[in-house]
């Protein structure tokens, strides 16, 4: 690569790569080894970790040539994405040696172990142990709402390696081997029909000495970027439905692997109010007719196209290699009033119908998934409140809000649940 790549020789060289290795016959497997050998898979990543240290604007001239050339890209949807972005910041060599290049051919699916039954908004009151016996870590406990752990190989998970410490001194991440005779999976099934989530129980689970993800005790700030990451969209969950028509081989395998890393997520798009059917909604309804449901049209419009407007500016701070900002909690803040004011609007548009489901329903049912799926949006990743704490305290700088959880060791700290 020349030394001080431009949009020019960048375009040229991906280009030529592109042309000289891209075959849609090859196994989908195969082709994304070839992409993470090349760096152009991850070209804004480290050189040594399967990138090319590009900036995110020459990026996005690579993206520009892959999708040209209708290459796929390497695997980017869930939980993956979440785990790349940790493992990057915060593991040791080892851990990015086991994990990344898998990460980016998709070989392995990703869960996220932070919430438990007591823990959610109070995630660091986990209370899954986690003790060093033998040289290797052994787990206990519990979590909860665990999207995706029925498929997955690995989980990402916060748990308290030290009970007489401080609460968040005390917590420690790891990666766990989710196939394992300690670690039970059991499906819950939600208001709108599907199972996405899971809880998860952990009898004597084990992960050794190694898959600790930073150092002892410092659980929390790993979590913190984990967050960070999944507040601001980074989980891909944007990229469902987007598997190419294409015929051929690497297509269908790309559509099988969605079908199943993305099916948790199937009602994610419900999820977020579909904002994008209501115009075609009120013109087919007749409802457009109306001026009080053209005018809450309007307010859902205009609030929608300001939420767009900060995750885009997200995207520029990101772009210019700021760290996560304010941006990802007010996104995720708009988001949900958007999610919630959509759902509100279609309810205008479809009257009493806008409850019915089954094949003669409006949309087949797709409207009554939108009104019982919304409420996930202002839980998921952080609920509403926990957010406006966040601006308001760490953005607005505003007084913090009393806590019972001082200084004094986790032992003595009043808990949600016993434990
Ligand atoms: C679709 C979906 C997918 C999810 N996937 C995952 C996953 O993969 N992995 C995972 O670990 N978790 C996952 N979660 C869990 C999610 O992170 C938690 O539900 C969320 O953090 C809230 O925690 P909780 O449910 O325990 O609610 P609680 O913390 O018990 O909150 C209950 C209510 O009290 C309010 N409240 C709590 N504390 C405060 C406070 N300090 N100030 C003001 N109000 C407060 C909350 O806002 C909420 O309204 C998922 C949730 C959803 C909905």
């Amino acid at each position: 690569m020349t030394a001080n790549p431009t949009e020019a020789s960048v375009r040229a060289e991906v280009r030529a790569w592109i042309e000289a290795n891209w075959n849609p016959d090859l196994p989908l497997i195969e082709w994304r080894n070839r992409l993470v050998e090349s760096g152009w898979g991850v070209p804004g990543w480290p050189k040594a970790w399967h990138g090319r240290d590009l900036p995110a604007a020459l990026e996005a001239v690579v993206a520009e040539e892959m999708r040209r050339a209708g290459a796929l890209s390497v695997a980017r949807t869930g939980v993956r994405n979440l785990a790349a972005a940790t493992l990057l910041a915060h593991a040791s060599d080892v851990l990015k040696q086991k994990f990344l290049r898998r990460i980016l051919t998709g070989e392995d699916n990703w869960c996220q172990l932070f919430s438990e039954p007591g823990s959610g908004s109070d995630l660091a009151g986990a209370l899954t142990r986690a003790e060093l016996t033998d040289g290797r870590w052994v787990f206990n406990g519990q979590k909860v709402w665990t999207t995706s752990a029925h498929h997955a190989d690995w989980g990402l998970l916060l748990a308290r390696t030290d009970f007489n410490v401080a609460k968040h001194q005390g917590l420690s991440y790891f990666i766990l081997d989710m196939r394992q005779p300690g670690v039970e999976v059991r499906p819950l099934r939600q208001m709108n029909g599907h199972a996405s989530f899971n809880q998860v129980f952990f009898t004597d689970a084990e992960a050794p000495a190694e898959h600790l993800v930073g150092e002892l005790g410092e659980g929390w700030a790993v979590a913190t970027t984990t967050l960070m990451h999944e507040r601001r969209g980074a989980d891909g969950m944007g990229a469902w439905g987007r598997a190419s028509d294409r015929e051929g081989r690497i297509y269908d395998e790309e559509r099988a692997e969605n079908a199943t890393v993305m099916e948790p997520y199937k009602w994610y798009p419900q999820r977020a109010g579909r904002v994008d059917l209501v115009l075609e909604r009120a013109k087919a309804t007749g409802a457009i007719a109306d001026p009080a449901v053209r005018q809450e049209i309007a307010k859902l419009l205009t609030l929608s196209k300001t939420a767009e407007w900060t995750a885009r500016r997200a995207r520029a701070a990101q772009a210019q290699g700021r760290p996560p900002g304010p941006e990802g909690s007010l996104g995720k803040l708009v988001a949900s009033h958007v999610a919630r004011a959509a759902a509100h609007v279609h309810t205008m548009i479809t009257g009493a119908d806008a409850m019915l489901t089954g094949e003669d329903s409006p949309m087949d049912g797709v409207i009554a998934e939108i009104l019982v799926s919304v409420p996930a949006a202002s839980i998921a990743g952080g609920t509403d409140e926990i957010q406006r704490n966040i601006i308001s305290e760490r953005v607005l700088r505003m007084p913090k809000e009393p806590r019972n959880d001082d200084d004094r060791p986790f032992r003595d700290v009043p808990k949600n649940v016993s434990g």
